[in-house]
């Protein structure tokens, strides 16, 4: 890693301290960056936010693309104090950012009482055995909304 990446992986671990001492959710913190300069940044706020979605990653994603007015992150490098959960991974990869950096391991993680390899786990089961039950009704009338998906003129692709 050069110098400035360690800079901007350090902010991220700052950020992940701040965050856990004021309260608002757990040590994790998330710094994006776009051509040398931070564009969005956020610490887990699932507590301060009452929101299970508010990961440092997911926290900081929104941060940038609202900064950037764009919906991807195109060009830009995340830097985040731990290795992501599936949720974020997935977060980073709808966003389509060049690189990720991260501090911790999903290990580290694990031994801190943040374990998030069940998930992995549970998306290998097959959907109605999981813990949370996840059962097909209704297809066909819900096709119906992608043939009009499909027909749209002039929708954005994304
Ligand atoms: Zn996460």
């Amino acid at each position: 890693m050069t110098e400035s990446q360690k800079h901007f992986l350090q902010l991220a671990i700052e950020l992940a301290q701040n965050g856990m001492e004021a309260g608002h959710g757990g040590p994790f913190g998330c710094v994006i960056v776009k051509d040398g300069k931070i564009i969005g940044k956020g610490s887990n706020s699932v507590l301060k936010n009452n929101d299970p979605t508010a990961h440092a990653e997911v926290v900081a994603i929104r941060d940038a693309c609202k900064n950037l007015q764009h919906f991807q992150l195109e060009g830009c490098e995340v830097y985040t104090s731990c290795e992501p959960c599936p949720m974020c991974l997935g977060a980073i990869f709808w966003a389509r950012p060049s690189k990720v950096f991260y501090a911790c391991t999903k290990e580290d993680a694990a031994d801190a009482g943040f374990d998030d390899d069940f998930i992995y786990e549970e998306i290998k089961i097959d959907p109605t055995q999981r813990k949370i039950p996840m059962l097909n009704g209704m297809r066909k009338e819900s096709q119906k909304v992608f043939e009009l998906w499909k027909k749209k003129e002039d929708k954005k692709v994304y």
